[in-house]
């Protein structure tokens, strides 16, 4: 087994080989919290979790880091908007962001640096690049890297380094930079902004340079993968590389990956566009969390995905068809012989579903692969074909699967409310005791309460009306 995926440094299909073998090291970037994260911006960190978990379940370790930009202008923006501390506006949307994530079954990061608590890395990151003579002074207490100090700068958005940032010539006047192209790494203090007292003076952090001084502090100063969205190629990830290895004069980055855009309405979903969905809204539209997962993670990271209520109407049919499968296996009972062919037919599917997404992420064969044992499986049960312990075993394939996708039915967190527990007892008893009007009368009751009885071979079941939030 070995995990392929396409660095866009090289522009090639790399063999993941980790530094330290058997261990990957990985930095995300992640949110800046001055307002929710729309699920386009989750469509990345989704991206992100599908990779960790495939390499977890491959039995590689993963050191997983996700920054979060603490400070930076929409952040002090928006708390002078709001009339709040900087603190009280980027706790509130950290949270929120950590509550989104976990509904929608993103793996929590090992590590969730905080730009504001960095600041002593940071800052030595930036005197090292002074004193290396790639950071110069501005009569503003600021700091700006030279690129002119830094002949392989464009290589990861292969720009020609002479063309780059004309666009930025506002800017660079005020803050009368040597060369149009520098960026800032410190930005000197500024009245009604937040600044820090530190050995290379007051001011604050620029936003690359936070990525470069958390990611080297969490995970040294090389590690295997970097990913992030497209729009952070350039100048984002640009600049974090210089820095880096400016500053370390190693390679910062084995492979580096990037998510595209999230599309609604023909458009990119972004704030500035105006055409977001969050999180939080569409649970109270009564949307599956795992159908919104479903729907982020099934089309390959490099594609570009178009959400629509139809991508979430065909994303709640597949987690449907996948639960009615996993409950028609789990209350299978048949007495007879094992399938001799059975355990051959669920190797065949975690093969198949394997090597799809060792081939750089590639989801839709993965995605068939499961379907297609899904298909079998309701054949067999149709059939009867299996014994109870094939159903069990089949059961155990689905959730082995499951670990890497993330989108199956949680039955342990399944907890019904004391009451209609009664009553499905109570209809089991009423069967039980041939008492079908009783029985009839209660499955009623329970249809009132979303509850939707199911008469088979194996006995009575339940499931819930429609597929609703797993919150
Ligand atoms: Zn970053």
């Amino acid at each position: 087994m070995t995990v392929r995926l396409l660095d866009t440094l090289s522009g090639r299909q790399r063999d993941l080989v980790p530094l330290e073998p058997g261990h990957v090291r990985i930095y995300s970037c992640g949110p800046t919290v001055y307002g929710p994260a729309h699920i386009g911006n989750f469509r990345s960190f989704l991206f992100a979790d599908l990779l960790v978990r495939h390499l977890r379940w491959r039995g590689l370790r993963v050191t997983w880091v996700m920054n979060v930009t603490d400070i930076d202008d929409k952040i002090i923006r928006g708390a002078a908007g709001a009339g709040v501390s900087i603190e009280a506006l980027t706790e509130r949307w950290t949270e929120r962001f950590l509550a989104d994530a976990a509904s929608l079954r993103m793996n929590q990061p090992e590590v969730l640096p905080r730009a504001t608590r960095h600041m002593d890395e940071i800052v030595a990151l930036i005197s090292t690049l002074l004193d290396k003579g790639h950071a110069y002074r501005t009569d503003d207490g600021s700091i700006f890297f030279r690129i002119a100090s830094w002949p392989a700068y464009g290589k990861l958005a292969r720009l020609d380094p002479d063309q780059l940032r004309v666009g930025e010539r506002v800017e660079a006047d005020e803050y009368a930079k040597d060369d149009v192209r520098d960026f800032a790494i410190w930005k000197g203090p500024k009245p009604g902004e937040p600044s820090w007292s530190t050995t290379i003076g007051e001011g604050r952090p620029g936003w690359h340079i936070e990525c470069s001084a958390m990611a080297m502090k969490h995970l040294g100063p090389s590690f295997d993968i970097h990913t992030g969205g497209i729009d952070l190629i350039f100048p984002h990830h640009e600049d974090e590389i210089a820095q880096s290895e400016a500053a370390t004069g190693q390679e910062f980055v084995g492979t580096w990956l990037h998510c595209a855009h999230l599309q609604m309405g023909g458009e990119k979903m972004a704030r500035s566009e105006g055409n977001i969905a969050l999180v939080g809204e569409l649970l109270e539209r009564g949307i599956s969390t795992r159908a919104l997962r479903y729907a982020l993670i099934s089309a390959h990271y490099r594609a570009s995905l178009s959400y629509t209520d139809d991508s979430l109407a065909s994303a709640t049919a597949a987690v449907e068809r996948l639960d009615a499968a996993y409950l028609a296996l789990s209350t299978y009972r048949e007495d007879r012989a094992d399938d001799p062919a059975l355990p051959d037919a669920l190797d065949a599917a975690r093969t198949a579903f394997g090597a799809a997404l060792d081939d750089d992420l590639n989801i839709s064969p993965a995605l068939a692969a499961l379907f297609d044992l899904v298909r079998d499986l309701n054949r067999r049960i149709d059939a009867r074909a299996m014994s109870t312990a094939d159903a069990e075993r089949a059961v155990v394939a689905l959730r082995d699967i499951d670990l890497v996708l993330g989108i199956g039915p949680d039955f342990e967190a399944e907890v019904l409310e004391p009451d209609v527990q009664d009553l499905i007892d109570a209809r089991a008893a009423a069967r039980a005791a041939r008492d079908w009007a009783r029985s009839d009368r209660l499955r009623d009751e329970l249809a009132g309460r979303g509850i939707v009885i199911e008469d088979s071979r194996d006995g009575q079941r339940w499931r819930r009306a429609g597929v609703t939030s797993d919150a």
